[in-house]
């Protein structure tokens, strides 16, 4: 409550007086289009956040009052138009933003799609290619939802995690999680996917999930994809399976890069040169990979740019639901405008180590 009332008051001061640019300019975003990430899109925010990460949710009517409120001051561009901007091809001097959806979710086409034809703005979605076409639900999903159960359970006591964890010999000795969301994060920070798979089969063995519980998590057919390709929306890659890369091999960092933009060039036949990193997670040997495979943007959720490769590292802002809204609960034009500015990044630090090099700037890590 104190946070919500502190984040009202320094964004009324910092947006009436043009002081969220200067402050955003402090904390790295100097130069910096502004390009908005967001995941899933529903009709019942409430409803839905009883079973998904409710940072991964907006509703289709507060993605419309994001749209407007950031349409009345930045023309919307494509990615390839913003990408022209920033490698100098296109010198516009309009104030220019990008809208972005990650993960490829179904609601995209059914909830998304209409409201941003009805409007006339382009995005792009970034897939997961190994789950279109399936009912596979991304495994974050299915640990937060899982880990949700186990914490509502009388029995579970949050000390038993770290216990079942190193019964698979997995030793986490700085998991504190008092929340199913802190344990999700804990988990999909420190492990590589094939660990977090036997966490949810253990978890799965304890507690059935019905599959309509989960039909909400199903990703778009490559028939839908077709469909947003064609009117208009960018098709950018998100790895096959959602890796968050940081975690895993070289050669399987590799793999996911370069097949998830083969898939996406085999089923629809277009070129594919934007990638997001999966929770926006990256270092310099995931850069490289993303470079080797051919992709000429990167997309990540923090203001640090690798020097090497500014454009596959640029930074987004993700929003959702509540991430403008005053400390009444309302819908706050000036909270958005401090975070399309980074002006919270100040507080709100990156928690990643992209490694120590020279050749990152900013500050960065
Ligand atoms: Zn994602
Ligand atoms: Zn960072």
């Amino acid at each position: 409550m104190i946070r919500s009332w502190i984040k009202t008051g320094a964004a009324a001061v910092l947006s009436r007086t043009g002081m969220d640019r200067v402050v955003g300019s402090l904390s790295g975003s100097r130069g910096v289009p502004i390009v908005i990430g967001y995941h899933r899109v529903v009709e019942d925010f409430a409803a839905n956040a009883a079973t998904s990460i409710p940072s991964m949710l907006v509703s289709r009517q507060m993605l419309e009052r994001h749209l407007d409120w950031i349409g009345r001051r930045f023309r919307f561009v494509s990615l390839d138009e913003l990408s022209a901007c920033l490698d100098g091809r296109n010198r516009s001097r309009d104030r220019i933003a990008a809208i972005t959806f990650d993960d490829g979710y179904r609601d995209f086409y059914d909830h998304a799609l209409p409201l941003l034809k009805r409007k006339g703005i382009p995005a792009a979605v970034f897939v997961v290619t190994g789950l279109v076409n399936t009912t596979t639900v991304q495994i974050h999903d299915k640990l937060y939802l899982l880990l949700v159960r186990r914490f509502a359970s009388r029995n579970w006591k949050p000390a038993d995690l770290a216990l079942m964890l190193r019964r698979f010999g997995i030793l986490l000795p700085n998991l504190a999680a008092k929340t199913p969301f802190q344990a999700t994060r804990a988990l999909l920070e420190a492990l590589p996917q094939s660990s977090l798979q036997r966490v949810v089969s253990a978890l799965e063995s304890q507690e059935s999930i019905s599959e309509d519980t989960f039909k909400p998590f199903h990703s778009l057919t490559w028939e839908m994809a077709d469909k947003i390709h064609r009117a208009g929306i960018t098709i950018g890659s998100h790895t096959r399976t959602h890796v968050l890369m940081t975690n895993e091999t070289e050669q399987r960092v590799m793999e996911e890069a370069a097949g998830s933009r083969e898939e996406i060039e085999k089923h629809l036949g277009i070129g594919v040169r934007h990638f997001a990193y999966p929770s926006g997670q990256y270092n310099r040997s995931t850069v490289n990979a993303v470079a080797k495979a051919g992709y000429q943007f990167g997309y990540t959720v923090c203001r640090h740019r690798d020097g090497r490769h500014p454009w596959l590292t640029v930074p987004r802002t993700l929003l959702w639901e509540n991430s403008c809204l005053d400390f009444g609960g309302a819908f706050s034009g000036q909270i958005l405008d401090c975070q399309v500015h980074g002006a919270f990044n100040v507080v709100n630090r990156c928690r990643q180590h992209h490694r120590a090099s020279q050749e990152w700037g900013n500050g960065q890590r």
